[in-house]
Parts: structure tokens; C-alpha cells; sequence
């Protein structure tokens, strides 16, 4: 038999159903996987006593024909998601041994469907990032192309190295400015930021509250499919996820998108972007063309002001949730002389450079000296970049862009650590969208010359991530990207 490991949910779903393998089988080969791939850094957390006694109920449940619809699918959990009586640190010190006394909603929502947890991945410490560098475990390595040792993205690098290295059947991630589109893209696999709302983010540990959400990195279009619709739902927990029927999402893989009109937006082709970014570009938009999809000129005219306007409002959010990270509730303390002694020491240990960073930046703009010439005027933008999209979506019913301005660079690049801008540029086109609350997904395209995967991104509108996956499966299907073996 073929490696188990390679196959994807669809594909396992079926070998379970038809008694080829078992939930056990399967979860032992995975755990073999991740035995075998250490190196990359992408489990912060094994748990195989879990994931075993999780895949002898799902036996059970297939030979008593009660399997749900997850069954016996081995997953990894980034590690800002609160699994119950399961170490959970965000990446932090801070959060140094917390073990949650409850599950977040999705993963529970995953594991009632019949998932198994496999572990928890390594991320950008409270998923601030672009690399995977900012974890407190250190850098995860791209598997792509191992021995240059490249950032496999961020902050769900964790969750794209373990489904490109095959370490888990798919992975939970979020998305804040990019964390899942960003990171499925240098590792070439597919992932969708749902629309605000559509997955409660009860349980995810927050960063920026009105921008995070939750939603899954996969091995194709279809697997992201199957697994948002159990991951999706209103919960009561989470005041703004949405009370909205949840679609079947895989029903509409392999509709035809004869008609469809595709938006492309001028202000994503900025001169000096990557060749071969464009050339991909291109190609993507003339293979919806020969579809039968009509490809029409849009305008986002507000784009050049979204990178500023996501670093100031993320910042803002950043200082108020993290200030509850005090040295007496959760995780790390280091005592001091006085009780404010001990706040500044537990924060000085517990948070990294980046997140400091953060806290002061929001600290500052949230000021009430600077609270009108910055904080007001960044949400006042923020709604005309939504104005810009809705504007947009009466001229098309889906946007196609790339992903990023580039391929994975290596762990440690100069320019990227000395200069915290030219990180934070990976996010230029993915940031508008969680500013707009929009559901978007990246799937590979195909390889750079130096043989490195390149992500195209659709972005679709609110509550319509049908039409996104829709057109992802066209896109996939021509694209014929091969994933690492
Ligand atoms: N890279 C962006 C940031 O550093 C987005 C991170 C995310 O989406 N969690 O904030």
C-alpha cells in the first residue's frame, strides 16, 4: 500500500470506510511521520496517548457503523487553540505550562465530527508573524528544499510544514493579516480564511479580536472544505460568530464557472513585482478565462493604506488582550519587590521582542493624547477599504491575486530581521481582506525557477466561500501542482 500519510482526507476517509486501513493504522503512520520529521520543528506538543485512545473510538465507531464525519482524521492543532487538559502556550513564555480547563469551539466542533488530535504546532508567539521565527520554541524549517532551510511562513508555519511534510492529514490555523493564506503559500498547500464570524474564535487565544479567525490548512481544495464545514457554526460563546446556515462547501467542487466574472484589481500589480509572481498571475486568470469565466478590471483604491492601518488597529487590540498576561492568572510569574515589580518582571521575561513591540505600538495609539490622529482615523480607513471591496464585488463575483510578493526566504534573512517593515510587507496582499472581514484562500500555483511553490489567492464576499471554492477547484485542476512527496 502507498503511504497513508500522503493521502488526503477524501482519499482517507474512503480507505477507512472500505476496512483498507484503520483509524489506529493511520495514526500510528502518522505519528511515524512526525517521529521522522522532527528536524522541521513543526509539533511544539506531541500527544500520542490522545491521538491513540481518539483512534481506537473511532474504530469503534466504524465497526458499529456510527462513524461521524471526521472520523478517525488525524489532525495537528496550532498551538493558540485551548485544548482541554492539553499544554496550550500560544508560542510564549508567558503562557509556559497553561493547561486549559476547557476546548475552544472549533476543535471541539472537530473533534464531536470523529478528528484526532495528533499534537499541538509551533507558530509566531500570540501569531505575530510572517515566519514562524517569533515562537519561543524556535524557527519551524520549511520542508521544501530542506537543506536552505527557508521559513515555511507565519504565524500558522507550524500547521503548513506539518501538512506539506505529510505529519498530519490537515491542521488547524488562524488568520489575523495572513496567517493561514501566507504560510500555505510558501509551503504549497491550500488554505481558507473564512469570513469574520463564520468559525467562533471561543477558545482561540486572542490577538487582534476584530481581525482573528480561525479556519483550516489543508492538502487540497476539497479537504478545506470538508473540514470548515465542521469547524464552522454559531456558538453562544462567541458574541460575534454569525447565527448563518452552514453550506456544504465540498457540493460545489467541480461546478463549472461558465459566466462567472473574476476581478482583478490594478493596485495588486505594483510595479517591480516578482516576474514570476505575475507570470503565475497571469496564468491563473487565463485559465479561468478558458473556463468560460469573464475577467474584468477592478480598482481597491485604499489598498497602499491597509498595511499601516492593519499595524496600527492589530496594535491596539494586542495591548488591551495581552494585558491580562499578569503573572498571577496564567502561566509564567517572576516575583519583585512589589506587585507592579512583579508585572514588570513577568512581562519582560514572559513576551518576546515582537510582541513588546506591539503592546508599545498600540499602548501609544491608543493614547488619549494620539487616540484621534491615529486609532479613529485607522478605523475610519479601515471602512473605506471595506467601501473599496463592496464597490468592487458589483463589477465580479470573486477577486483573484496573488498570495504574496514572494517565495519563502531563509530562516535568519538579514533584511527581514534587522527591519520589521519589510516582514510586515509579506502581508500586503492578505491584510485588506480581515480589515474587510472577507473570506479568502491560497492554493499553489506552481514552482519558481529555483523550484520553490507560489500561492494565488482568491478572495470572495462575505458568507460566499461557495464561490471561492467553486473557483479554487478550477484553478487546482489545471494548475496540477504536485505536492512534496
Ligand atoms: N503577519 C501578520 C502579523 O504579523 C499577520 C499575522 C496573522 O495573521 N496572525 O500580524
Amino acid at each position: 500500500m502507498t503511504d497513508i500519510t500522503k493521502l488526503t482526507i477524501a482519499e482517507t476517509l474512503g480507505g477507512l470506510k472500505n476496512k483498507q486501513f484503520s483509524a489506529t493504522d493511520l495514526t500510528k503512520a502518522y505519528l511515524k511521520s512526525m517521529e521522522d520529521n522532527r528536524d522541521l520543528n513543526a509539533y511544539v506538543l506531541e500527544t500520542p496517548e490522545v491521538a491513540l485512545a481518539q483512534a481506537a473510538q473511532s474504530d469503534a465507531h466504524y465497526a458499529a457503523g456510527t462513524a461521524r464525519d471526521l472520523e478517525g482524521i488525524p489532525l495537528g492543532i496550532k498551538d493558540l487553540f485551548c485544548t482541554k487538559n492539553i499544554r496550550t502556550t500560544a508560542c510564549s513564555h508567558i503562557l509556559d505550562n497553561f493547561v486549559p480547563q476547557y476546548e475552544s469551539t472549533v476543535t471541539a466542533n472537530l473533534f464531536n465530527a470523529g478528528a484526532i488530535c495528533l499534537g499541538k504546532l509551533n507558530l509566531d508567539e500570540f501569531a505575530m508573524g510572517s515566519s514562524t521565527e517569533n515562537s519561543f520554541f524556535g524557527s519551524t524549517i520549511n520542508p521544501w528544499q530542506y537543506e536552505r532551510k527557508l521559513v515555511p511562513g507565519g504565524s500558522s508555519g507550524g500547521s503548513s510544514a506539518a501538512v506539506a511534510a505529510n505529519m498530519c492529514a490537515a491542521a488547524t490555523a488562524t488568520d489575523t493579516g495572513g496567517s493561514i493564506r501566507q504560510p500555505a503559500a510558501f509551503c504549497g498547500v491550500t488554505g481558507i480564511k473564512p469570513t469574520y464570524g463564520r468559525c467562533s474564535r471561543y477558545g482561540v487565544i486572542a490577538f487582534a479580536s476584530s481581525l482573528d479567525q480561525p479556519g483550516p490548512i489543508a492538502k487540497d481544495v476539497r479537504d478545506c472544505a470538508i473540514l470548515l464545514k465542521s469547524m464552522a457554526g454559531h456558538d453562544v460563546k462567541d458574541a460575534t460568530s454569525v447565527d448563518m446556515k452552514v453550506p456544504d462547501f465540498a457540493a460545489v467542487i467541480g461546478q463549472s464557472v461558465r459566466g462567472m466574472k473574476i476581478g482583478i484589481p490594478a493596485e495588486y500589480r505594483p510595479q517591480g513585482l516578482n516576474e514570476e509572481m505575475v507570470g503565475y498571475w497571469d496564468k491563473g486568470i487565463e485559465m479561468l478565462r478558458q473556463a468560460g469565466a469573464e475577467i474584468v478590471d477592478i480598482y481597491l483604491p485604499h489598498t497602499k493604506y491597509a498595511l499601516p492601518t492593519y499595524y496600527i488597529i492589530a496594535p491596539a487590540e494586542v495591548s488591551s488582550n495581552l494585558a491580562r498576561y499578569d503573572g498571577v492568572r496564567y502561566g509564567l510569574r517572576v516575583d519583585g519587590k512589589s506587585l507592579d515589580d512583579m508585572y514588570i518582571n513577568t512581562r519582560s521575561a514572559g513576551f518576546g521582542k515582537e510582541v513588546k513591540r506591539r503592546i508599545m505600538i498600540g499602548t501609544y495609539v491608543l493614547s488619549a493624547g494620539y487616540y484621534d490622529a491615529y486609532y479613529r482615523k485607522a478605523q475610519k480607513i479601515r471602512r473605506l477599504i471595506r467601501n473599496d471591496f463592496i464597490e468592487a464585488f458589483k463589477l465580479c463575483d470573486v477577486i483573484l491575486t496573488p498570495t504574496t510578493p514572494t517565495t519563502a526566504f531563509p530562516i535568519g534573512d538579514k533584511s527581514m530581521s534587522e527591519n520589521p517593515i519589510n516582514m510586515w510587507l509579506n502581508d500586503v496582499f492578505t491584510v485588506s481582506v480581515n480589515l474587510a472581514g472577507l473570506p479568502a484562500m491560497s492554493l499553489p500555483i506552481g514552482l519558481s525557477a529555483d523550484g520553490l511553490p507560489l500561492g494565488l489567492q482568491l478572495i470572495g464576499r462575505a458568507f460566499d466561500e461557495e464561490t471561492i471554492f467553486k473557483t479554487a477547484a478550477v484553478l487546482e485542476k489545471e494548475a496540477k501542482f504536485e505536492r512534496l512527496k
